[in-house]
């Protein structure tokens, strides 16, 4: 993405992040962590759901792992 940077900054805030519907100079534009544009409140909240969904599934999976690695240990043990 870096290697973009210089190449494609003047169009990184053409379209919405989750609809691609186009952003116009004359719309509002939501923006979220920084450099994802959307087109309304509503995409906007809707990427923030998909972002702490992954999130969560992704503790969950770092847990249930650290977990089975703890169970193994104490079969070894016994
Ligand atoms: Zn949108």
């Amino acid at each position: 993405m870096l290697s973009y940077a210089g190449v494609d900054n003047s169009h990184f805030l053409e379209a919405c992040t989750l609809c691609s519907k186009p952003l116009g100079h004359n719309t509002d534009i939501f923006m979220y962590r920084g450099n994802n544009p959307f087109c309304s409140q509503e995409c906007r909240q809707e990427q923030i759901e998909i972002d702490e969904a992954r999130e969560k599934r992704w503790k969950i999976a770092k847990k249930s792992r650290t977990k089975t690695k703890v169970q193994t240990g104490t079969l070894v043990v016994a």
